[in-house]
């Protein structure tokens, strides 16, 4: 189980970067092959005029477009909150690229294969809420694709797409790279924020959000790499377009990190409302032809969903109905057999061991229900319902009063397992695995 969740991490396949894929994806609204001079297509009519900041807002907005780091926040809201904060001050953009929810790699794909899109989103980010200075906050394992983005935008600076005088507008466009420190906890936002800063990588409080109080307490955006990216698709296709390209109610496309027992795990971009057993077929099937025991279908972060549940559809408000999340877009295929509650506890190591320690909740509850579970599978027994009442509460502590996502959420897997197996540990078939043994904190 240690093995699964490691490799579906992403940097679990060594420091490769993503296969960089032959064939163009099929949201691309640019021609395969083509480079700077024949790219960037709105970014040049926004600086010439043809576009105003106003009308990219209501598109996006039209579109439905949603953030796709995990929350789902309606991305035309937080650009025209940004653009509308403390007129005539400095602002910043910055695209989120330290995807390191265990089992998500999709945006590695997006920046191996598409950084001209993220790069132009970010730079039309900039642009509507009238930032001069972006950045790339990057994790440090993707040095590949740090590689790849650094090309993209030296040929920008080459053409004359960014710089001193964008594209001849007289505006200023800087573009840069910021390389993770390393550390989990840093893709929260506002950690990003203080490392970039010079401080130590912990969150803050929210409210203040970013958009209001960012980088140096200026108004800043920020976005993840699959967010950015869909926003020139959107402005060259149009906002029915994208509607149209999701199924039912859902809009648009989306990227998948598909991984654990599957045949071909991967990145795979399907249509938004695509549901979780016709996922898991575009990724092969499971393992051996067995049957699913249990998914997660938005990351480590998400509730385990039951094999009676796969034909729910991949979107934010389906899987949010249901007691989950699409979350990082990371979709953790588990086949029957397999001991949920040691592969929840192995869930819960990871969070345990990167919580930032700042606020008690966390940094105490997850140690506690870390060395509670570990106790039960190394002894081969099942969770008591006193261990399980002492579960339920410390889940509760955490998720209500943690300052962040990660302490709020470390301990929803393991519980939604217990709903899973209905006597916890009673239905596992395996009494002690070997991802049960304690692992050393960093
Ligand atoms: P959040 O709900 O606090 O915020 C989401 C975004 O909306 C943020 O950018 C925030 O600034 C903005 N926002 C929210 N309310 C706002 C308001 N009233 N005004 C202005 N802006 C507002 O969520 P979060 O803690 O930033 O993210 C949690 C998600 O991150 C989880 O759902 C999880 O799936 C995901 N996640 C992803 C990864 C990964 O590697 N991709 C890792 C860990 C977690
Ligand atoms: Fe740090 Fe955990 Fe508190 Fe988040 S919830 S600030 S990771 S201690």
């Amino acid at each position: 189980v240690d093995n699964l969740v490691t490799a579906a991490r992403g940097d679990g396949v060594g420091h490769a970067s993503a296969s960089r894929r032959a064939e163009p994806w099929p949201n691309d609204p640019y021609p395969a092959g083509s480079g700077v001079a024949d790219r960037y297509k709105s970014l040049r009519a926004f600086l010439a005029g043809e576009i105003s900041a106003e009308s990219i807002v209501a598109t996006l907005k039209d579109s439905g477009l949603r953030g796709m780091g995990g929350a789902g926040f309606p991305t035309g809201q937080k650009w025209s909150l940004v653009a509308a904060a403390q007129p005539g001050t400095v602002k910043y953009a910055i695209c989120n690229a330290d995807e390191s929810e265990p089992g998500t790699f999709k945006d590695r794909q997006i920046l191996a294969d598409q950084p001209h899109l993220v790069l132009e989103g970010l730079l039309l980010g900039m642009a509507v809420v009238g930032a001069e200075e972006g950045w790339v906050f990057i994790r440090h394992e993707y040095g590949p694709e740090e590689h790849v983005l650094r090309e993209e935008i030296a040929a920008l600076r080459e053409a004359g797409v960014i710089g001193p005088d964008a594209c001849g507008s007289g505006r200023r466009l800087q573009l840069d790279i910021f390389v993770s420190p390393g550390g989990y906890i840093l893709g929260e936002e506002t950690a990003l924020l203080e490392c970039m800063e010079g401080h130590r990588g912990e969150p803050r409080n929210k409210p203040p959000f970013p958009g209001n109080y960012g980088l140096h307490g200026r108004p800043t955006l920020i976005n993840s790499v699959e967010t950015f990216a869909d926003v020139p698709i959107i402005l060259r296709r149009g906002a029915e377009w994208w509607k149209e390209q999701g199924v039912g109610e859902s809009v648009g496309w989306k990227f998948f990190a598909v991984s654990g027992h599957v045949r071909d795990p991967g990145v795979y971009c399907v249509p938004m409302g695509t549901t979780v057993r016709e996922l898991i077929d575009t990724a092969g099937g499971v393992l051996d032809g067995a049957a699913v025991g249990a998914v997660q279908p938005g990351g480590a972060s998400s509730n385990f969903i039951g094999p009676d549940q796969l034909d729910l559809r991949l979107d934010f408000g389906t899987l949010a109905k249901a007691g989950t999340m699409l979350g990082s877009g990371a979709v953790v295929v588990l086949a029957e057999g397999t001991d949920l509650l040691a592969a929840s506890t192995n869930v819960l190591r990871f969070f345990r061991n990167e919580s930032c320690g700042k606020c008690v909740p966390c940094r105490v509850g997850s140690t506690k229900a870390h060395t509670l579970l570990t106790g039960v599978l190394d002894s081969g027994s099942t969770l008591d319902d006193a261990q399980r009442g002492k579960i339920l509460q410390l889940e509760e502590a955490m998720r209500k009063t943690s300052i962040c996502g990660l302490g709020q959420v470390a301990l929803g897997p393991v519980v939604s397992v217990l709903g899973l197996d209905k006597g916890g540990a009673a239905a596992r078939p395996q009494p002690k695995p070997e991802g049960s043994k304690e692992q050393p904190n960093r």
